[in-house]
């Protein structure tokens, strides 16, 4: 199988996190971080990325197990980016408690030589400035997957709408494809967000799955049943990761999403990258086998 390399930019970060099954102080987090680990069941992407000072010795060990290079992930002098949230009892909506910047305020990624023409490139979720920025140095046309999340639509439209321009394939939620179009349509909305730039959006429904509208069709791939949600931070990113995986091993697209679905089960299953870094490699070949009959 052919195996295509990853240059993967987003957040690295340290959360607190609060869910109905209790509360965790810094815990190694971030979308990048997410979505590299998922990855890096399968393949090594590269990291772009910037952490603190604080950052903890044991989260640069799975950094450094989990990818390729790690020679534009920055240790600046500083605090790491540091994110809270609170689950609501419902256990889908949450709270933002804080976003502590830390040394992402000042980060400008300077792409080394090495990463310079990925094949893939996944911008997860992080300021669509800094996603332009990383794309601009590539000297290739990488098949650029993105992600955003509403506070860029909220907040910084026009980059994002750069970004969009020259994205391949759009991860976006349910309730972001109607914030980015003022549509309700799901039809529709996805046809404004092609004009937009991206061919193929996944549309992700959360505990109901995903669907993908490449140009003129749509399919749509469900979820593994999970008994008990602990945590769903990171799910999105992990299902980024998993998908990206699979492209650059040369999936189809619908076996990506399945692996991604796979990854996102593991990743609610416990606070953090915890699940995602002990499930087995049985356990994730039963899950995927499982989405693929
Ligand atoms: P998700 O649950 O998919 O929204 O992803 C949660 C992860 O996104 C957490 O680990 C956070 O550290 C990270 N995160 C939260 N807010 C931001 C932000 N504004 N920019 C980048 N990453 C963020």
């Amino acid at each position: 199988m052919k195996q295509s390399n990853i240059l993967l930019l987003g957040s690295i970060a340290l959360d607190t996190i609060e869910t109905s099954h209790g509360r965790r102080d810094d815990l190694l987090g971030g979308s990048a971080t997410y979505a590299a680990i998922s990855a890096g069941r399968f393949v090594k992407p590269n990291l772009v990325g910037i952490i603190g000072t604080d950052f903890p010795s044991a989260g640069k060990t799975i950094l450094q197990n989990t990818c390729g290079n790690l020679d534009d992930l920055i240790e600046a002098e500083g605090p790491t980016f540091r994110w809270g949230g609170k689950y609501h009892e419902n256990g889908d909506d949450r709270d933002t408690l804080f976003t502590e910047l830390g040394v992402f305020a000042d980060f400008s990624p300077s792409l080394s030589n090495e990463n310079k023409n990925p094949d893939f490139i996944f911008l997860a979720n992080i300021h669509p400035a800094l996603q332009l920025r990383v794309l601009d140095q590539c000297d290739n046309e990488p098949v650029v997957v993105t992600d955003t999340m509403n506070l860029w639509i909220a907040t910084s439209k026009d980059d994002l709408f750069k970004v969009m321009k020259r994205t391949d394939i759009l991860l976006i939620n349910e309730s972001e494809v109607e914030d980015l179009t003022g549509m309700t349509d799901p039809g529709q909305s996805v046809k404004e967000i092609q004009s937009m730039g991206p061919k193929t959006v996944i549309v992700k429904h959360g505990s109901r799955g995903s669907t993908c509208y490449p140009e003129n069709e749509s399919f749509s791939i469900g979820v593994v049943p999970v008994e008990t949600v602990i945590d769903p931070t990171g799910a999105g990113d992990s299902y980024g990761g998993g998908l990206v995986s699979g492209l650059a091993e040369g999936l189809t697209m619908k076996d990506a999403m399945i692996r991604g679905t796979a990854m996102a089960s593991f990743c609610i299953e416990d606070f953090g990258v915890t699940a995602i870094l002990n499930a087995s490699d049985e356990d994730i070949a039963s899950r995927i086998s499982l989405l693929s009959s």
